[in-house]
């Protein structure tokens, strides 16, 4: 990659925000910045704040980011003072409904994004399940844009299944960790499974969190065992263990995306690599 990166010498480039703090480190271990870079712009995950910052500092360029889907293309764009992504609501109509229903959420609640498209007429989008959950903001930008704001948290079906379909759900880890650090912007939980026959859930946490002392870490876990009954029995049969990590180095895809989730447990660890990422 930095070898192609070097004999083309761009200065725009567009990928994901794992896979550009990959070669950022990569740079930054060689000694820094090889060529000016001066547009960036960046899709496919989530970005954190975390990943923002490492970017802007290193190639002294604010990037943007694109939200979208492999449907529809580009639905929303970073705001020039990083106050959210900004919806283009005059191409699409957004609604946002509680998960598994068709029922609106309250405003400003977050709900699973259905959007319709209103000029596409080769393939025309009408009411379509993206699968994301979005929350909006309800008050005006400061950067003056008409356009609505909105975040991007994450995937509505994203899910572990663990025995007896029990199941632990992406949102419910965010909430958790959230509830303690609410500051937080990057996590990835990992599901191995034990050699003692007990499934257990690794989480990693942005290393921008240094404050991780035990009642801390402890106080995120009891939130994960009561977050549903199911979970709440599972402790008690003892077939699943957390592990909470801020050291540790997340799992990046062949793609360059890092997951909220990973399933391990059926030997694919070949498809990932590690981020690589401070
Ligand atoms: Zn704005």
């Amino acid at each position: 990659m930095l070898a192609l990166l070097s004999i083309f010498q761009p200065n725009a480039i567009f990928t994901s925000p794992s896979r550009l703090c990959q070669i950022t480190q990569q740079y930054w271990n060689k000694g820094g910045k090889p060529f000016p870079i001066t547009k960036i712009l960046l899709a496919g995950e989530p970005c954190s704040a975390s990943q923002r910052s490492q970017i802007r500092d290193f190639w002294e360029t604010e990037p943007h980011n694109l939200y979208g889907s492999e449907e529809t293309d580009g639905l929303a764009g970073s705001c020039s003072q990083q106050a959210g992504l900004h919806f283009m609501d005059d191409l699409y109509y957004l609604e946002l409904l509680e998960l598994g229903t068709d029922k609106k959420v309250p405003d400003g609640k977050a709900g699973e994004a259905v959007i319709t498209s209103l000029y596409s007429e080769g393939t025309p989008l009408i009411r379509y399940r993206l699968g994301d959950i979005i929350e909006p903001y309800l008050s005006q930008c400061p950067c003056g844009e008409k356009w609505p704001r909105i975040k991007v948290i994450g995937r509505s079906q994203q899910a572990f299944f663990l025995y007896d379909g029990i199941k632990l759900h992406s949102y419910q880890i965010r909430s958790a960790l959230t509830s303690v650090y609410p500051e937080l912007d990057l996590y990835q939980a990992v599901l191995r499974p034990g050699d003692d026959g007990v499934d257990e859930v690794e989480i990693m946490i942005s290393p921008a969190i240094t404050d991780t002392s035990q009642g801390m870490l402890e106080a995120i876990e009891e939130t994960l065992w009561s977050s549903s009954l199911d979970l709440a029995a599972a402790k008690d049969i003892g077939k699943l263990r957390f592990r909470i990590a801020s050291d540790e180095e997340m799992l990046m895809t062949r793609r360059g995306k890092t997951p909220e989730l990973i399933d391990l447990r059926h030997g694919n660890e070949r498809e990932f690599l590690k981020r690589n990422s401070g």
